[in-house]
């Protein structure tokens, strides 16, 4: 009773009562009028969402499940894909692409840094024969941002497909997938789009569509040529997982009704407020040059044990924040703020993690990092230009 839990970690994330009570509602069919209906009320918000003119396809699976969908459908077995490699999740695509016999390049990134577009074009260049380039728009383990923005351009020109893993960066920062030139967006439900795990999001290009035609299904499961005959009809291919989507149908409506630029006007306000508080704590920040916009991670200093302080703010304080992983396991702290987190959460997740900072014996050198945070989250609701 003396504090609310709450859930500071880069997915899952805290849930909206308008999403939890609609998707309490008794069950539909899926192949019902009731059902049809939802999906294309849905559709039309997911394009926004993805800034695309394809079909936004829901499948009832995690993360890595969309993008294993990604890799099985759009490369055949022998294929060349380039993979940037700047933590757990570049690590990801590696093991999907060789699980499914590809051949792969990486391009590896030392662990909190965004990958430079030179190092990239020169990976496009060193391998005219890649097919496609696999990247984390957000990697969630660093909170590093890759410039996905500006790669579009050189794929295109090199006749290479561009698949982005968005899953925590889709609702969280901008990333219009027609715009940027993307071939394919993957996102997952549990990140920025307030809702329980369990549900893929996938977007393909027109160029996309047509490599997919080439490829021989590897499954019976994943099969987007399928998915999208069905998106198209507003069904799904299988039973999927009705509440969920009723769910998020419920999200984006809040999504369109607050306006993408407020979300991420919001995402930008509360990742200044926690640098700036972080900063001021006179701890160090792991993605220092182009961080993501819904986590904040944090080095610890030699000596203070990561799970131990994690452990603290839960007891005490009722946060649950995440570790590092890997390497950084005990050695860092990662601090959500995507999704249905405001800034008095974010007020309460880093007051947790000072005040359990010093019961691991370090030592916070301000008192007025929340004041001066705050005072930075309010500047840049007010100075956000929308840039990528
Ligand atoms: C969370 C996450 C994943 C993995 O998603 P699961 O739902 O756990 O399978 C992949 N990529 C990124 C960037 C993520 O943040």
């Amino acid at each position: 009773m003396l504090n609310k839990p709450r859930l500071l970690t880069p997915g899952p994330t805290p849930l909206p009562e308008q999403i939890r009570l609609a998707m309490a509602q008794d069950m539909i069919h899926h192949r019902k009028s009731a059902f049809k209906l939802v999906m294309a009320e849905l559709q039309e918000r997911l394009r926004l969402l993805f800034g695309t003119a394809q079909p936004v396809m829901p499948l009832a699976c995690s993360g890595s499940g969309v993008m294993t969908a990604a890799v099985t459908n759009l490369f055949a077995p022998g294929e060349k894909v380039i993979v940037v490699d700047g933590g757990k999740f570049g690590e990801r695509w590696i093991k999907i692409s060789e699980g499914h016999g590809l051949q792969v390049v990486t391009v590896k990134v030392e662990w909190g840094n965004a990958v430079s577009v030179a190092e990239v074009e020169a990976a496009l260049d060193a391998h005219p024969d890649a097919r496609g380039l696999l990247i984390q728009n957000s990697e969630t383990s660093t909170g590093a941002l890759h410039p996905v923005h500006l790669l579009g351009g050189l794929t295109r020109a090199r006749n290479m497909l561009l698949v982005v893993d968005g899953i925590s960066s889709v609702g969280i920062s901008p990333c219009p997938m027609d715009e940027l030139d993307i071939d394919c967006l993957v996102t997952g439900s549990q990140k920025g789009l307030m809702l329980p795990p369990g549900l893929g999001l996938i977007a393909l290009s027109e160029r996309a569509w047509a490599k997919a035609e080439t490829v021989p299904p590897a499954c019976f499961y994943f099969n987007l040529l399928s998915e999208r005959a069905n998106c198209l009809k507003n069904q799904t291919l299988f039973t999927t997982p009705v509440s969920l989507i009723i769910g998020l149908n419920e999200s984006m409506k809040m999504f369109m009704e607050a306006g993408l630029d407020t979300v991420y006007r919001k995402q930008w306000a509360l990742t200044m407020f926690a640098r700036t508080s972080v900063k001021e704590m006179g701890l160090e920040l792991l993605a220092k040059d182009r961080f993501t916009w819904g986590l904040t991670s944090v080095m610890l200093p030699e000596g203070i044990d990561g799970s131990k302080l994690l452990e603290i703010a839960a007891e005490r304080f009722g946060v649950y924040m995440a570790g590092g992983q890997d390497h950084l396991k005990g050695r860092a702290i990662r601090i959500g703020h995507m999704g249905w987190v405001d800034w008095a959460d974010l007020a309460a997740g880093l007051h947790a993690l000072a005040e359990s900072f010093r019961a691991c014996g370090g030592y916070i050198g301000s008192r007025d990092y929340l004041e001066k945070g705050l005072q930075a989250y309010h500047e840049a609701l007010l100075t956000y230009d929308g840039s990528m």
